[in-house]
């Protein structure tokens, strides 16, 4: 199959938050630069910054600091994140969400005197949600796409990265082999500077939050690249997604600020069950809520519809309606009131604490290769807070835009040349499918036995003997893979693109339950039933990875460097 060859200076993969606004800030430092951004949905409509609920957490109160938000993140990833990174986030944060407003449109929800109205989620030791209603990422996406839409910046839609590509050493990435899903044809785009933010998204557990194009498309690309990865078994379960029989859409999410209102949760007794498990109660961190549910449902306390319940209605339908006009709604859809009744819910894969090892201009092992949102690791250590997700992407993506910008102040716009022969290969690779002979593996059917795998052994509560038998299922799933065979047109084939996803669904899956093997204690969103307890003697490390030669991740950890906060002053913050 022959391909089409671009060029460009800078190539930015995805077309969320921080994607979006990496462009701009590269653009405004530097209109010359070519920038080119590829998204796999259509342009401002796919991601994760899209369906933002929430909203984004800045501070912005005289009564509030700097210093508060960082403690609290770090208690919420319990004193494994990277702390640059952390103080970076909340330092940034508060320029980037006033320049959101000045520079590119987007509008907050105001006070009656005028002030960005903040509101509380869960973790937060002062109210500090900003947001637009409960459709927040709808109001970032829409505005910050009509920017990019104002610019010279070319957008290539429902085009998906499948790899990247390195120079002959394998230490400078040069751009990335891209499938134009719509014609079915391969296009290399060759780039002095690459971003990846393709947002994470735990797809590969059954019940997931993140949209349908998601595939963990960009953590398996850096994986493939030699990239080095850190905290891959850090994964986030969010405690309520809609429990919806037969759809696409369940596991979406009713979001944390219902809680952080006052909801309530019942198991399928019909009691509320919480102050078992934290003094917080429902206001208690992401991962205490989601395991409690869990650990309820494996006790046989689950509901009919098999998770648990949410109860707004207490705060009264007035309210509800009032202050979560877009959750209201979208339960209405599948015939559930939340603004009069208990609805049902389960703790969904959410986000991807791991990712990219980078600094705080997002440079990564690799040459002239930035990652920045969701697809980068450390921020948030064990556990992201609430509001702390968008946040990253905006705070992150603004640094890749103007870390990218100053990158070509002094490195050539010219990248090496790709390794010889390594497209064809990558072609090769993606094509093969075709051209077998013998059974048609059902691709959708491995993916989902992948997803129930991943959910069972390596979700909310895991332990050793289900992650080593997960380890031969995913090696039996990936055997199987190799015999897919795909049919029809190169256009809009989605086996075809459900099989790349499950390669990529695979890799990931790969680094989480090694890396989770590798923390042999509980911490944050990593909870193993065979080792319950924190144990900070031996667990205040990262763990980090790249791929080994023998087609696995090689592991191997690091002391948290506690660079502006002891672990002592980390465990004594009181919210
Ligand atoms: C339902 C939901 C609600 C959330 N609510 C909140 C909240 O209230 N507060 C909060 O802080 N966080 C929230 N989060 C988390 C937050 O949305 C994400 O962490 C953040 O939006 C990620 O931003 P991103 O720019 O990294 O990626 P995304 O916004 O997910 O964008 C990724 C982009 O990459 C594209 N892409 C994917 N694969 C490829 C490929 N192979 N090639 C090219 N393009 C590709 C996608 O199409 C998309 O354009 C929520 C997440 C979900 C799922």
């Amino acid at each position: 199959m022959s391909h089409e060859t671009l060029k460009t200076d800078i190539l930015i993969l995805g077309m969320g938050a921080a994607g979006q606004l990496a462009a701009l800030y590269a653009y405004d430092a530097n209109p010359d630069l070519k920038i080119t951004i590829v998204t796999k949905a259509l342009k401002g409509k796919g991601g994760c910054s899209r369906m933002v609920q929430g909203g984004l957490n800045v501070v912005l109160n005289d009564s509030d600091s700097h210093e508060k938000h960082l403690m609290d993140t770090l208690k919420g990833g319990q004193y494994v994140n990277d702390q640059d990174l952390a103080r970076t986030l909340v330092e940034e944060a508060t320029p980037t969400i006033k320049e959101m407003e000045t520079r590119f449109g987007c509008f907050f929800d105001r006070n009656p005197d005028g002030t960005i109205h903040q509101k509380p989620f869960a973790g937060q030791s002062f109210d500090r949600t900003v947001h637009k209603g409960d459709l927040t990422g709808i109001e970032m996406i829409s505005r910050t796409t009509e920017q990019i839409m104002k610019r010279d910046i070319q957008v290539l839609e429902e085009c998906r990265a499948v790899d990247l590509l390195t120079d002959d050493s394998g230490d400078e990435v040069t751009g990335a082999l891209m499938l134009d899903m719509k014609q079915g044809r391969f296009v290399v785009i060759e780039a002095a500077a690459t971003l990846v933010a393709t947002g994470g998204g735990p797809t590969q557990y059954s019940f997931h939050a993140p949209g349908p194009e998601k595939s963990v498309d960009g953590l398996a690309m850096l994986y493939r690249a030699g990239v080095r990865l850190r905290d891959m078994e850090m994964i986030q379960f969010h405690p309520t997604g809609l429990i919806i029989p037969g759809s696409v859409v369940a596991g979406s999410l009713l979001e944390e600020g219902l809680r952080g209102a006052g909801a309530h949760l019942y198991n399928g007794e019909g009691k509320r069950y919480m102050h078992k498990y934290d003094p917080a109660e429902e206001r208690a961190t992401r991962d205490v809520v989601s395991r409690s549910a869990f650990l309820e449902m494996l006790a046989g306390r689950a509901c009919v519809e098999g998770g648990i319940q949410i109860d707004a209605a207490h705060m009264g339908a007035e309210f509800v309606l009032k202050n979560f006009p877009g959750m209201a709604a979208r339960c209405r859809q599948f015939g559930y009131d939340l603004a009069r009744e208990r609805v049902p819910i389960s703790p969904t894969a959410h986000f991807v604490m791991g990712g990219a090892d980078i600094d705080k201009n997002c440079h990564t092992s690799l040459r002239r290769l930035f990652v920045a949102g969701e697809d980068s690791g450390g921020v948030h250590g064990g556990n992201r807070l609430g509001g702390n997700g968008i946040c990253e992407s905006a705070v992150y993506g603004r640094q890749a835009g103007k870390s990218l910008a100053r990158f070509f102040r002094t490195n050539s716009s010219t990248p090496p040349e790709t390794a010889p022969g390594l497209v064809d290969e990558l072609k090769k690779k993606f094509t093969e499918p075709f051209g077998r002979s013998g059974s048609t593996e059902d691709v959708f059917q491995l993916r989902r036995q992948l997803q129930e795998c991943n959910w069972k052994k390596v979700g909310v509560v895991r332990n050793g003997q289900d992650m080593e038998s997960a380890i031969g299922e995913i090696n039996f799933l990936k055997e199987e893979s190799k015999k897919v065979k795909v049919t029809g047109g190169d256009n809009y084939n989605m086996v075809w693109n459900t099989y790349i996803d499950l390669t990529n669904m695979i890799d990931v899956s790969d680094m989480v339950v090694a890396s989770a093997l590798a923390r042999k204690e509980s911490r944050a969103a990593h909870y193993r039933s065979d080792f319950p307890d924190q144990n900070d003697e031996i667990g205040l490390f990262n763990t980090y990875l790249t791929l080994g030669d023998n087609g696995l991740p090689t592991l191997h950890s690091e002391p948290v460097d506690f660079k502006y906060k002891s672990a002592e002053e980390c465990r004594n913050h009181k919210k």
